[in-house]
């Protein structure tokens, strides 16, 4: 966790464009194939819920989703 404060290129698999699910809104359960350029070649898969610094936002979500939810 304080590495994904450290680090603001961090985020989930589910939010993030390279993550070959052909849903519009995948969930942190769902398992895909990650299409990184960088990254294909292992040839992935990985759990919504799973993340890197790889990550790109994926089309039609606001940054703010991966924001930690505050908790009072
Ligand atoms: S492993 Fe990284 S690049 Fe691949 S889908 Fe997940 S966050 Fe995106």
């Amino acid at each position: 966790m304080e590495k994904r404060k450290q680090d603001k290129k961090w985020g989930h698999c589910s939010h993030c464009k390279y993550f070959d699910s052909p849903a519009k809104a995948p969930l942190d359960g769902e398992e895909a194939a990650c299409m990184q350029p960088s990254l294909s070649k292992f040839s992935l898969r990985v759990f919504g819920t799973c993340g890197c610094n790889g990550f790109e936002l994926r089309a039609g979500l606001s940054r703010a989703i991966e924001e930690p939810a505050l908790r009072v």
